[in-house]
């Protein structure tokens, strides 16, 4: 757990949010700011800054990230339609440095993204 970090914060239970998934790695919240009618964030308990920190030794774990977003993504009936997205560094738009995963749908995406 990192000190400051409110997603630390809120996987040790320290801070609420709008958990809808848990288990001993990874938990999954609903965006307090959603960008699309369903907007999920997942990210997992142990603290890294950004996906560009990621190591081999986080493989493992970051491709459960992303199996639980899919999983929620059909939970949440968006299975058929939803975007992940792993912002990377002030530049990408990371405001929250406790890396995460959004899951957005629930609308028409477009592209480019911004
Ligand atoms: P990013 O800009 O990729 O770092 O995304 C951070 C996301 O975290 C934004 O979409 C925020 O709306 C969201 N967020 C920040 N604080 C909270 C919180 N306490 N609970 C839920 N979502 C949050
Ligand atoms: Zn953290």
């Amino acid at each position: 757990m990192k000190k400051d970090c409110i997603f630390c914060k809120i996987a040790s239970g320290e801070f609420p949010a709008d958990k809808i998934y848990e288990d001993e790695d990874v938990l999954a919240f609903y965006d307090i700011r959603p960008q699309a009618p369903k907007h999920i964030l997942v990210i997992p308990k142990l603290h890294l800054d950004s996906p560009g920190e990621a190591k081999e030794e986080h493989d493992a774990l970051m491709g459960k990230v992303m199996r639980i977003g899919a999983d929620l993504a059909k939970r949440e009936k968006i299975g058929d339609g939803f975007r992940f997205i792993f912002n990377s560094g002030e530049n990408a738009g990371q405001t929250v440095f406790h890396i995460h995963l959004h899951v957005l749908g629930g609308r028409r995406m477009t592209w480019p993204p911004g």
